[in-house]
């Protein structure tokens, strides 16, 4: 991360736009004068609104390569309910950009699933709050039966988990999805993202448990190593 001498966040902010426009767009101007007028990207990843939770950082991508989708608790309310601006963004992805791969990633100490856990913060959050996280309700109930024996800390990481799993079932209500998913031109990564190490667990629908990412893609990094 660059080092800027002011403190003051919106300054930092100032200085970050200047030094992109000066040294970084020019690296990339051919790059971003072809996206200009076109995007095209094959995956879409939903995430957290977190602070901490930068899709392009952490895959490592260009601009044009994932079209991304950020709210709290990286939560997907099932088709057909209000509220419509995920569900929107879901089939503009699926549709009209024709995106193969989506990537649900949750991440470790996330605020929105505390709040999930924890009754005398849920009914203190502002009514809009709330509301959203009833669409993680089934989270909560599973946690409800699965982790009385946890630490706080084992809960949170059971209910980013549970979440992940819960949330792409929401994902499959999606007429879109389910039809693309049966015409095997989508696959769903169940990722949850260690804030605290960099490291990636995904989530094995056949094992019906989360597995490291050099695992989950054994395949894909070793061709990485022998092109
Ligand atoms: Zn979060």
């Amino acid at each position: 991360m660059q080092h800027f001498e002011s403190t003051d966040p919106i300054q930092q902010v100032i200085a970050g736009v200047k030094k992109f426009q000066d040294s970084v767009y020019p690296e990339k101007e051919s790059l971003f004068k072809a996206l200009a007028r076109k995007q095209d990207p094959k995956i879409l990843f939903i995430t957290c609104s977190d602070s901490r939770i930068d899709p392009s950082l952490i895959t490592q991508t260009d601009p044009g390569s994932l079209f991304v989708l950020h709210n709290a608790g990286n939560i997907i309310p099932p088709h057909g309910t209000p509220y419509g601006g995920t569900g929107a963004s879901i089939e503009y992805a699926l549709t009209l950009l024709d995106v193969e791969h989506v990537i649900l990633c949750g991440h470790s100490f996330c605020g929105a699933m505390a709040a999930l856990l924890d009754d005398s913060k849920i009914n203190t959050v502002p009514p809009i709050i709330k509301q959203w996280i009833t669409y993680a309700e089934t989270t909560r109930a599973i946690i409800d039966v699965e982790a009385n024996h946890l630490s706080e800390e084992e809960r949170l990481h059971l209910c980013v988990e549970r979440n992940i799993q819960v949330q792409i079932r929401h994902l499959k209500t999606f007429p879109s999805v389910a039809a693309k998913l049966a015409l095997g031109k989508l696959t769903l990564h169940g990722w949850f993202y260690h804030i605290e190490t960099g490291e990636i667990d995904v989530y094995d629908p056949d094992a019906e448990k989360f597995i490291p990412f050099s695992n989950a893609y054994a395949a894909s990094l070793a061709a990485l190593s022998n092109p």
